[in-house]
């Protein structure tokens, strides 16, 4: 038993992010980048703290890919449900976040050189 990656300081602590396929455009990204969706009652709902249980299906937080995603019946599918789901509360959380203005860039950092 250790315990000292507790004690040590996490100034620098950086866990890899872990990444996630987007079920309307099927692009992967960081999951940090990706709306969490969850199925109630035949219903979707937005689980923006990844709180909710149960299988989850991610996609970007914008109106096309939930779109895609729906106009392909990709979210019955990844959350293994059968039939359609009410998508409603979703697009109430994409509008709230519509208002903000523009998004934030997302930001690569991952640097490809070559040591030679
Ligand atoms: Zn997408």
């Amino acid at each position: 038993m250790t315990n000292d990656a507790l004690h040590s300081s996490s100034a620098r602590h950086r866990a890899p992010e872990p990444v996630r396929t987007c079920v309307g455009c099927r692009s992967r990204e960081l999951a940090a980048g990706l709306l969490r969706v969850v199925a109630v009652d035949g219903a979707l709902v937005p689980d923006p703290r990844r709180r909710l249980p149960g299988r989850g299906a991610w996609v970007h937080p914008r109106p096309e890919c939930l779109d895609r995603a729906e106009r392909r019946s990709a979210f019955p599918r990844a959350l293994r449900v059968p039939g359609p789901l009410d998508s409603a509360e979703v697009r109430i959380h994409l509008g709230q976040q519509e208002g903000a203005g523009t998004a934030p860039a997302p930001s690569f950092t991952e640097d490809k050189v070559d040591p030679s």
